[in-house]
């Protein structure tokens, strides 16, 4: 954990926040400020800077947030017709929490190439 990272504190139950899922590497949590109907973050209880900064040892958790968010979007109907994963990594890449997590996206149509 790092002591001052807002994402580490709401896995942790320290800050609250509107639980969709939780098993013992991954946290999952409605989006404060959502930009589609459904906007789940995804992230690992492990802290992680971003994309930027991952090892092999991050595989597996990486890979299971993958399935989870797959596992979520089932349960919501709203994603039935298809969802988005987006993870935006640095300065560039719109990243603002640097605990790296994943937006899953759902009940509305995303346009491409994104913004
Ligand atoms: P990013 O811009 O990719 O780093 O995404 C950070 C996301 O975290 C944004 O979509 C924010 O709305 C969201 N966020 C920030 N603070 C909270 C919070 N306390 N609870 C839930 N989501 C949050
Ligand atoms: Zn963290």
């Amino acid at each position: 954990m790092s002591y001052d990272c807002l994402f580490c504190k709401i896995a942790e139950g320290k800050i609250s926040s509107y639980k969709i899922y939780e098993d013992e590497e991954v946290f999952a949590f409605m989006d404060i400020n959502p930009q589609a109907p459904v906007h789940i973050v995804i992230i690992p209880k492990k802290h992680i800077n971003g994309l930027d900064n991952v090892f092999y040892e991050d595989e597996q958790v990486l890979g299971h947030i993958q399935v989870v968010a797959a596992k979520i979007a089932k349960q919501f109907p709203e994603m039935k017709n298809g969802f988005r994963v987006i993870n935006n990594c640095g300065e560039n890449g719109g990243q603002t929490i640097f605990h790296i997590h994943y937006h899953l996206l759902g009940g509305r149509v995303f346009s491409w190439p994104p913004g």
